[in-house]
């Protein structure tokens, strides 16, 4: 095996293992907020609040694409369900993250066949 194919194939193996781990990871059984959460301030409406002469109150949105009708929507989020909405939103942000990781190492593997491939090719006169 020449050194530069042996080269190619530890990068392989050293592919096949990190995807091994990013697949784990987009395979855990957590539930996820499919969409954004984020923290707005908000004013309440109220005339003799103090929000009406300064920052609103925060409030947990989150946005999201509903299926059934296509189009973006935005919820706000109930106190009580705060914690585990952020939670979820957080999760969603590392899933994305790990898919386009992914999509990097998919990317790099067929360079690396091309590689292989280049090396094997018929060179016919
Ligand atoms: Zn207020």
């Amino acid at each position: 095996m020449s050194k530069s194919r042996t080269n190619l194939m530890n990068e392989l193996n050293r592919l096949h293992k990190e995807r091994r781990r990013l697949v784990r990871h987009l395979k855990k059984e957590e539930e996820l907020a499919v969409g954004t959460v984020s923290i707005v301030k908000r004013k309440c409406g109220s005339p003799r609040c103090h929000c009406a002469n300064g920052p609103g109150h925060p409030q947990t949105l989150f946005l999201f694409q509903d299926k059934k009708q296509q189009r973006r929507r935005c919820k706000l989020v109930r106190r009580e369900d705060e914690p585990r909405m952020l939670k979820a939103g957080e999760r969603y942000r590392k899933f994305r993250e790990a898919l386009k990781q992914l999509r990097a190492i998919d990317f790099e593997e067929k360079q690396i066949l091309m590689a292989l491939a280049e090396e094997r090719a018929i060179s016919y006169k």
